[in-house]
């Protein structure tokens, strides 16, 4: 029975979710607060959390944020604002999705589906779930679902991480945006090719942050996509 975190403070929201939730045979624990829902992920194992963004004592964001320290668990917002920049903020900080209240009960049952499927068999490649990879001067610890550059440990959005391993395992093959879309996201029509833009440009920081000239393993085909680069 897969188990879920609610974090979402507006009763009439989090009923109709435990009610919808219960239905479809899932477990959920409740929470009102992130302080509550950091006590309650510490405590348990979650399959996945669902995170309002609106929260009383502190944003959905920051709790994503402690969240991310140790754990790379699904995680869905919940957004009351239909904005671009809640949006690309829940994207850029390692969110799986994201859903804009009003919405269904079912609507958010089916992602929540999606996005456990996702997490469970990763379009990245069998042998990426279960064996660590070392390409160069970069190493996959497939357990820990992190990629080390020059020993130290990348600290990568969930969508960074899912598109680096994608050109990782492929050295030297072009992959167009659509298709890293397709491999790193759980809703592709949900996002735009400039998002993988915004996603290589941040990775490519964090490996210039480790040392200068990490970030060319990553290179662009004008017109094509990226490729990942041994050289
Ligand atoms: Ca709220």
């Amino acid at each position: 029975m897969p188990h879920v975190l609610l974090v979402e403070d507006e009763p009439a929201i989090a009923d109709t979710l435990i009610y919808a939730f219960g239905t479809e045979c899932f477990e959920v624990t409740h929470v009102l607060t992130g302080a509550d829902a950091l006590a309650a992920f510490a405590r348990d194992a979650h399959d996945i959390v669902i995170l309002d963004i609106g929260l009383p004592d502190m944003t959905g964001i920051d709790v994503c944020r402690h969240l991310r320290e140790t754990s790379a668990v699904p995680l869905l917002f919940l957004t009351a604002r239909n904005g671009e920049v809640d949006r690309i903020l829940g994207l850029e900080l390692g969110g799986d999705d994201y859903v804009t209240k009003p919405f269904s009960p079912r609507e958010i049952v089916a992602r929540v589906r999606a996005i456990l499927r996702r997490s469970r068999a990763p379009k990245t490649g069998e042998s990426a779930a279960s064996e660590d990879m070392a390409t160069g001067v970069f190493h996959h610890d497939a357990a820990a679902m992190r990629i080390h550059c020059h020993g130290v440990t990348l600290d990568l959005t969930a969508h960074e991480y899912k598109l680096l391993l994608v050109l990782l395992e492929k050295p030297g093959r072009v992959f167009t945006r659509d298709q890293l879309l397709d491999h790193a996201w759980e809703d592709p029509g949900a996002v735009t090719d400039r998002t993988i833009d915004a996603h290589i440009k941040s990775i490519r920081a964090k490996m210039r942050a480790v040392r200068a000239g990490a970030e060319d393993h990553i290179q662009t085909r004008r017109g094509l996509g990226y490729l990942f680069s041994l050289d």
